[in-house]
């Protein structure tokens, strides 16, 4: 049986029973047609998750039993902060939606001299927005206890004044000089944060690399193939997550 999950406001998990109002009601009514007696998990984006059984349903508000409170093993053990070179067009939305999926904690939109905007720009508001959105379902679907952060753009020389001294920060990149990820993930030891940042399209430019290489951003290549930025950051992401341990059966023995 498939479980739908929703973040929804922490108030509401509070009252006896949850009482849940607005697009989440409708929702659970009209769109997905749950009936009393129906399960369903309920976040507060604090890391637990309650399992809750609808007792009464209507498109303006929903009651809910709890049945059981745990903390679902989701999130990464150390925070992994993508910084992104704003692309063109929608792209973002997809790499919001599978870094998400990735395990990543915050991603961060980076606009740089080499972003093109082709598309109409939207009010800044309504984009956060969107793109908050896109990452609140990603987290539903994937099952994750908390959201993945999403800032609203940062320039890249304000990105780097949150690096601190124990976190391990890379950014893709296709010179010579780059040093393969795989030798700087099995060479480090518990990083404080992994940070990753990948170019738009047209990659970074030399005094964005230099300003990169002053925060001791170490340049990595991924491989001898040119990826696609979208892919780049997401590729970063799924090798981190496994130098992590992240991807093994959590708290099972892992050696053959
Ligand atoms: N024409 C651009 C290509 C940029 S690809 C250029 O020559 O720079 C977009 C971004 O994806 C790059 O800035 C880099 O961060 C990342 N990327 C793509 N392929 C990569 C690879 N093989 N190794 C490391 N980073 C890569």
């Amino acid at each position: 049986m498939h479980l739908h999950r929703f973040f929804v406001a922490s108030e509401w998990l509070q009252r006896d029973p949850i009482t849940l109002g607005g697009e989440v009601s409708h929702q659970l009514s009209r769109v997905l047609r749950l009936k009393p007696g129906d399960e369903i998990e309920l976040l507060d984006n604090s890391g637990a998750a309650w399992r809750a059984q609808l007792v009464e349903v209507s498109p303006r508000q929903c009651l809910a039993a709890r049945l059981r409170l745990y903390y679902p093993d989701t999130e990464p053990p150390v925070p992994l902060i993508l910084y992104q070179g704003l692309p063109s067009g929608r792209k973002l939305d997809l790499v919001l939606q599978k870094s998400t999926e990735l395990g990543a904690t915050k991603i961060v939109p980076v606009p740089a001299s080499r972003s093109v905007q082709g598309e109409r720009p939207e009010a800044g508001g309504a984009r956060l927005k969107r793109w908050r959105r896109i990452v609140q379902e990603a987290a539903e679907q994937s099952g994750r206890a908390r959201m993945p952060e999403v800032s609203d753009v940062v320039k890249l020389d304000r990105a780097i004044q949150d690096i601190g001294t124990g976190d391990l920060c890379l950014v893709g990149a296709l010179d010579e000089g780059a040093v393969g990820i795989r030798d700087v993930l099995e060479g480090c030891k518990s990083p404080a944060s992994v940070r990753l940042f990948v170019g738009p399209e047209g990659g970074f430019d030399d005094d964005e690399l230099a300003l990169l290489r002053s925060a001791r951003v170490i340049s990595v290549s991924l491989g001898s193939r040119v990826l696609r930025t979208e892919t780049a950051g997401l590729a970063m992401l799924a090798v981190v997550a496994y130098a992590l341990g992240e991807m093994s059966t959590k708290g099972a023995d892992a050696s053959p």
